[in-house]
């Protein structure tokens, strides 16, 4: 089968792989229907090292941790699921009963990991072997040729990740929201602070087409402005005071330190955009203004039956994010056109 690789930063490929089998009785093998490229993906996309020492055909990693398929096989310890049956996966893994999981913390399970890791498939190919398959894969109630695909497929990663920053961040009716960035998580986040009732919902971006999605996702402000002006515009629309709530969708540090400038005194920062920065700059002002920092990794299993829910019944519909689709031996140049900023989201359809 096919599957991608990444050799290094800028070098991705589309190659020959082993089909994927059972190795373990917890395994389960599915063949891919729809996978996407995340914004995380550009990370090692951009900068990536090239391990000089390493053969080159040793060099390639699996790639891809958002993906909905069909299981093709079972081991023998899975229950719940059988060949058929269309399934989403988190994009961690995980055996969903140890202590954590027990908690809601899936991304800390004791038993699980990445997609991707060493020994462990990507989900940018043709199929996958999913370990510990009762525990990451949830049943979804669809045809392999449903519409709904690319909305469920948001069930992997960025609806789950988007709804997490929001419901850290304590988002209900009665809060405003700043959210920060109009990425497709920075979307998705908008989708659930409205669909956690939040009224006020303030979208700083600069992509007009992006933040044009977010005000039909519930933003009722759209800020284009960045830095000090963009923190000045979100005063001046609060009576200089900022939200309640600031939702930080991207992982830079101007946007961290802008969350923190826009947060209403005793109000919330939460982050779900993985830091590329060592410190978050929370000083004495952040102090005298009883700013709470919260979020992180999204336990995306945890929110998956019920986000589905709304997805099925028509309620949202967060597959809107792709804006682009492509087959698998695209997949380069779908890598290239979203860190171009040409594509906001690339739905694959391998
Ligand atoms: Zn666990």
């Amino acid at each position: 089968m096919r599957a991608t690789l990444i050799y290094g930063a800028g070098d991705v490929r589309v190659e020959k792989v082993p089909d994927p089998v059972l190795r373990e009785p917890t395994d389960a093998v599915v063949r891919v229907l729809r996978s996407c490229i995340c914004g995380s993906d550009l990370w090692p996309y951009k900068s990536m090292p090239v391990s000089e020492s390493m053969p080159v055909a040793e060099r390639g990693q699996r790639i891809g941790h958002e993906f909905l398929g069909v299981v093709e096989d079972v081991g023998t310890d899975v229950s719940g699921l059988k060949t058929g049956d269309v399934v989403v996966a988190p994009f961690v893994w995980a055996d969903n009963t140890c202590d954590f999981c027990l908690e809601g913390l899936q991304t800390s399970c004791r038993h699980g990991g990445l997609w991707g890791a060493p020994g462990v498939d990507g989900g940018q190919g043709e199929a996958v072997r999913v370990p510990q398959a009762e525990g990451t894969l949830v049943k979804l109630p669809v045809d392999e040729d449903s519409a709904l695909l690319p909305s469920l497929l948001t069930l992997s990663d960025v609806f789950p990740t988007g709804h997490h920053c929001a419901v850290s961040a304590g988002v209900n009716p009665s809060t405003t929201v700043t959210v920060i960035g109009d990425g497709a998580v920075g979307l998705c986040a908008v989708l659930s602070a409205k669909r956690l009732g939040a009224e006020r919902i303030i979208l700083m971006g600069r992509h007009s087409d992006r933040t044009d999605l977010g005000r039909e996702f519930g933003a009722t402000d759209v800020v284009a402005e960045r830095g000090k002006e963009g923190i000045e515009k979100v005063r001046e629309l609060t009576g200089g005071d900022g939200t309640h709530t600031v939702l930080e969708c991207v992982g830079l540090k101007p946007a961290i330190e802008t969350a923190f400038e826009v947060a209403r005194a005793g109000g919330v920062v939460s982050r779900v955009g993985a830091p590329q920065y060592p410190e978050v700059p929370a000083g004495f002002g952040v102090f005298m203004s009883n700013i709470t920092l919260t979020g992180g990794v999204a336990p995306a299993r945890a929110y998956i039956d019920e986000l589905l829910l709304d997805i099925l019944d028509g309620t949202v519909q967060p597959g809107r994010v792709f804006d682009r689709t492509i087959g698998l031996d695209e997949v380069p140049d779908g890598y290239r056109a979203m860190d171009a900023r040409e594509a906001l989201k690339v739905l694959i359809r391998p």
